[in-house]
């Protein structure tokens, strides 16, 4: 049952993990807030265009050195495995869906509620190893997720369950965190099943200006997600630019990635403060998945990073995630 060691699956099938090169390991192409399509007042889906939009992104991205976009979507956050896989065809980006849900307060909790633990690790492990429903489209990660500053028994249900189905199939998983809390407690839970904290990336962890958080999930050898580049709602780029360099300092640039969560297409009315999703993405001008490789990566290097580190955290640092090695 264990995935083939140094190859991942993406949604049109295994790469070996030295051809993953240049890898955005936190990024969506579709999500959609569990219940988007009752919103009859919310601005219609178009495939077709969003599609052609999705192709010219990845073209983009591919210009600036990407070969590898992982698009962690839960099964309950709008998830389009078969949209991925005809990007993917169109694009030539190698694309890497997951299995897993999303936290308590914001994700389909219904549904898995009544399961035990070990039913819904199984699910997980059917669409890592068979596929999502009858598509044949494998995922090659798992994602999970806590709510802010306490883990529900829920979602210690479900990380647990991740867990059980990361160590029985090789692949990693990568995690939301709310407001940068409960890092450590999702190692606690990641770890107890038996799963290296090297192949758990705590995601969004550049959600606090806390360096001692940050370097706390390093020191315990768990990667630390800097995968909101562009959010600056709550934390400006520069606040993130100052903790890449100071976790780097300290020695840790091996377990540093780097991402934006961008969303190509927010399916439905994303948040109370914006009707649609054009309006909240003028709202944040920089938040697009070019970001790094234009303004931030100049930014690093100017702070003291060599080529070398950026390699590292672009390349091999996403390699060791997915494989272990
Ligand atoms: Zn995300």
């Amino acid at each position: 049952m264990s995935a083939t060691p140094n190859t991942v699956q993406t949604v049109t099938g295994p790469v070996a993990g030295a051809d993953l090169g240049i890898t955005l390991v936190h990024e969506h192409v579709l999500v959609g807030t569990p219940g988007w399509q009752l919103d009859a007042k919310a601005p219609p889906f178009r495939r077709a265009d969003t599609m052609a939009r999705a192709v010219d992104t990845m073209l983009e991205l591919q210009a600036e050195g990407v070969r590898t976009f992982v698009d962690p979507c839960p099964m309950d956050g709008g998830r389009d495995v078969e949209f991925l896989a005809e990007l993917s065809g169109k694009s030539g980006m190698h694309i890497v869906c997951t299995t897993g849900a999303y936290f308590e307060a914001e994700g389909i909790s219904q549904t898995f509620r009544h399961l035990p633990e070990e039913e819904v690790a199984e699910i997980y492990v059917k669409e890592i190893t068979e596929g999502v429903g009858e598509t044949g489209i494998r995922a090659g990660a798992i994602k999970i997720a806590t709510g802010p500053r306490v883990v529900t028994a829920y979602e210690k249900k479900m990380v647990s369950a991740a867990a059980r189905a990361a160590k029985a199939t090789g692949v990693p998983i990568i995690s939301h965190t709310q407001d940068a809390t409960c890092g450590h407690d999702q190692i606690d839970l990641v770890t107890a099943q038996g799963v290296s904290p090297d192949r758990l990336v705590v995601g969004h962890s550049d959600g606090t200006p806390d360096h001692w958080y940050q370097r706390g999930l390093a020191e315990r050898g768990a990667f630390v997600g800097f995968d909101r580049f562009g959010i600056s709602i709550y934390i400006s780029d520069e606040v993130r630019i100052q903790n890449v360099l100071r976790l780097a300092e300290a020695g840790h640039t091996e377990r540093i990635l780097l991402s934006h969560d961008s969303i190509l297409c927010w399916m439905g009315r994303p948040v109370p403060y914006a009707q649609s999703y054009d309006q909240l993405r003028a709202m944040l001008p920089d938040w697009r998945p070019t970001l790094i490789f234009r303004k931030i990566i100049p930014k690093l290097i100017e702070g003291g990073m060599s080529q070398r580190q950026i390699d590292t955290i672009l390349v091999d640092n996403p390699r060791r995630l997915f494989t272990g090695d």
